[in-house]
């Protein structure tokens, strides 16, 4: 494979290739201005991240550019209430900005409260209202009385960092409502699922399976999330994260403040799947739950298994490139891939830290190009150098691979198909399967270089 070509001096650190480069990425450093990275902004990151709780109010105040970016942002699944799906927005125009904008939100967050009757209010604050100075807190305060309902300030304005920014403001406004009611009945082996949005019903086959183990799910923060289950989140014994990026600030301060334990899992391809289940199961020292766990594991392996050959032989050669937002996902996948017969060529994450990528170093082959907050130039290049023929990422990298004509395969906000747990890895099979083997690719290639 040639050399990787050098594109920005200063990203030369977040850029390695396995077995070639004896350096480690250090990750989670601000975005190189002018590299125009594939990242989101504060504020962003916390409405991904707060969006799926399905019976509280969000209103964005801002100008309705920053509500519109984020509606619907995340197909995220309710059992019940709707009104998340609603993007309202204090609508900010000039005369706000000249004269500040709290009576409109102090009047706008009282009619949408009348209106909707939400269990909660989430209150996004936008650059604009960074810059003008508005007080949401104290307007929050002023309604949270007035209506006797929890009104959360979500002090996001975009320009304070990056999306992962977004995510520890968004933890800090759970943290608000946690500990707040005790009447939930809480079930003997209880644990809360910090980090599964629930984006194609993916949270109830995990619920599911830890129904059939024998363990209570508290709440699922946030995936079709609920105010009153936050509220009693503090009651459970365990609280298991899967998109770490996102949610381990909250389950680091649920240890502090409630003393509730945390595990790191991944629910995307078998052995992560097994593990996430035999890790609650022992963790609760009942030989009950862990003869539970064995007996599901060995069912649905039976069922799975051969179903995966089929595609392991189909798909052998494949190269995929990973783009991806958290690095428990890309981690996850290079293992998911493997399983059905596919190498990862490039991995790469938009917020990952260091430890995250040393374990993707040693999971990936020889030649696999490592990259932290990549940018739609590098990517390019980096599948033109290694001829990668699929590429798995989200929105804003299904372009690339279009354009490069490459397969796609959508593992982000916008997926309509599970590919968590055990049925999932047969989906995400499936759905790898059917872009491959696609027959418009024999019409594009000619035009992938080199
Ligand atoms: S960067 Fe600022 S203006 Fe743009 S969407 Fe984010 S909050 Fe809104």
């Amino acid at each position: 494979m040639p050399a990787v070509p050098q594109f920005l001096q200063e990203r030369n650190r977040q850029i390695l290739t396995k077995g070639k480069d004896a350096f480690d990425i250090v990750g989670g450093q601000p975005s190189l201005a002018g590299a125009v990275s594939q990242r989101a902004c504060v504020y962003c990151g916390s409405r991904v991240v707060l969006y799926p709780i399905a019976d509280a109010l969000h209103l964005v105040h801002g100008p309705i550019g920053c509500a519109a970016y984020t509606w619907d942002i995340r197909g995220s699944l309710s059992s019940g209430p709707d009104l998340f799906r609603n993007c309202f927005s204090t609508d900010l125009r000039e005369k706000h900005v000249v004269f500040g904008g709290q009576q409109r939100l102090f009047d706008t967050l009282c009619l949408l409260i009348d209106k909707h009757r939400p269990q909660a209010a989430f209150v996004y604050s936008t650059c604009i209202v960074g810059v003008i100075g508005d007080d949401v807190p104290a307007v929050c305060k002023q309604v949270q009385l007035l209506k006797n309902i929890p009104v959360i300030p979500v002090m996001a304005e975009g320009f304070q960092g990056s999306k992962k920014d977004g995510y520890r403001i968004a933890c800090d406004a759970l943290f608000q409502l946690i500990g707040a009611d005790d009447s939930k009945t809480i079930g003997e082996f209880s644990i809360n699922i910090l980090g599964d949005f629930n984006l194609a019903g993916e949270l109830w086959m995990l619920s599911e399976y830890y129904r059939r183990i024998g363990i209570h799910v508290v709440a699922s923060i946030t995936g079709d999330g609920r105010v009153n289950d936050i509220r009693n989140a503090h009651r459970a014994s365990l609280n298991i994260v899967q998109c770490a990026g996102s949610m381990m600030h909250l389950a680091q301060r649920m240890n502090e403040q409630f003393g509730i334990p945390f595990r790191k899992v991944s629910f995307f391809g078998i052995e992560d799947v097994a593990d996430a289940l035999y890790q609650v199961a022992t963790f609760f020292h009942n030989q009950t739950l862990i003869d539970n766990a064995t007996l599901l594991v060995r069912e649905e392996l039976s069922n799975l298994l051969p179903q995966l050959d089929v595609f392991k032989n189909a798909l052998h050669g494949t190269k995929a490139a990973i783009y991806v937002g958290g690095a428990f996902k890309a981690i996850s996948l290079v293992k998911a891939l493997r399983l059905i017969g596919v190498s990862t060529v490039i991995a790469g994450t938009q917020t990952g830290n260091a430890d995250d990528y040393k374990l993707l170093k040693k999971l990936c082959d020889d030649g696999c190009i490592l990259v932290d907050d990549s940018n739609p130039i590098e990517l390019s290049e980096f599948v033109k150098l290694t001829g990668a023929n699929l590429f798995i990422g989200g929105v804003k990298e299904r372009p690339i691979a279009y354009k490069l004509g490459i397969a796609f395969c959508d593992h982000n906000h916008e997926r309509k198909v599970a590919l968590a747990g055990f049925q999932g890895m047969i989906n995400f099979a499936q759905e790898v399967y059917n872009t491959v083997s696609s027959p418009v690719w024999r019409f594009t290639r000619p035009h992938l270089a080199p």
